[in-house]
């Protein structure tokens, strides 16, 4: 039988641009030692692998060596059907919200059914943008001292690993839901969904209403509700194709 564990190595932590190695070394070891091992970095640094951040890996050096660099987030994410977000701000972020814990439980089913999932962690300073956050179906936040809540990044990583660990450990006590998500189920990749909202906002810039509406938040709103729906890859092929079979009508 295979390893209760395995469905880990479908789980991806994406550091976006931090600025120290030694945090994202730190972060490397985090993942390995709760099961974890595919780290992705979006970054303009051309290489993360120096005396600090190998330093702080420890015995995770070969996660560090082996995570991929990405130039955008869109490239980071392209095989990914489950993106969430984490930040330490509560207001402002219309997505979602999970505590780690709850967050892991919703993030389990797709893993084990081979589905890609990505958590994002945002810059030692100034966290996600909120563009970034747009990438998003959930978001987490760990719950802490609201005078002081901004955990070290590493350490963000560190909860979340844990967390996910012990959701597979309670899921292995129980008979595991394989095969609840038929191909009907399936969720879209992130890839296709990009490709859906880039027709929307396209379509919408050419008849005129986005620049009338302020692009940025009514393409925000608009994502939002399309997240909320939580549509399977065969639900956005049927809004896809009536958009555009609506549209070739019209012309
Ligand atoms: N001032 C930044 C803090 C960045 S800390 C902000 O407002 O978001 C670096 C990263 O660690 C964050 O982007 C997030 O990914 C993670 N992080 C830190 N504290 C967190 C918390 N309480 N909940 C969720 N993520 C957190």
């Amino acid at each position: 039988m295979a390893d209760n564990f395995s469905c880990l190595d479908n789980m991806i932590m994406v550091l976006v641009d931090p600025s120290h190695y030694g945090n994202i070394g730190s972060a490397a070891r985090a993942m390995k030692t709760m099961g974890l091992s595919d780290l992705r970095v979006v970054t303009t640094k051309e290489c993360i692998v120096n005396d600090d951040s190998l330093a702080l890996s420890k015995g995770a050096a070969d996660i560090l060596k082996n995570a991929r660099v990405f130039a955008t987030l869109d490239e980071a994410l392209e095989d990914i059907t489950l993106v969430a977000g984490t930040s330490a701000r509560m207001r402002s972020i219309e997505l979602p919200l999970y505590q780690p814990r709850e967050a892991a439980e919703k993030i389990l089913p797709h893993i084990a059914n081979n589905m890609k999932c990505a958590i994002l962690f945002g810059r030692e300073r100034t966290g996600l943008t909120n563009e970034e956050l747009q990438r998003c179906d959930i978001h987490i936040n760990i719950d802490a001292n609201p005078e002081y809540s901004s955990l070290n990044l590493a350490m963000s990583v560190q909860v979340l690993s844990y967390e996910l660990r012990q959701a597979v450990l309670r899921a292995s006590e129980l008979p595991l839901v394989k095969n609840d998500y038929d191909d009907g189920l399936r969720k879209p990749k992130h890839s296709d969904l990009e490709q859906f909202y880039g027709f929307i906002e396209q379509n919408l810039k050419d008849c005129g209403f986005l620049k009338e509406n302020h692009n940025g938040s009514v393409m925000g709103q608009i994502r939002r509700v399309y997240a909320k729906s939580d549509m399977s890859a065969h639900e956005l092929r049927i809004i896809y194709g009536t958009l555009a079979s609506m549209l070739k009508h019209r012309h």
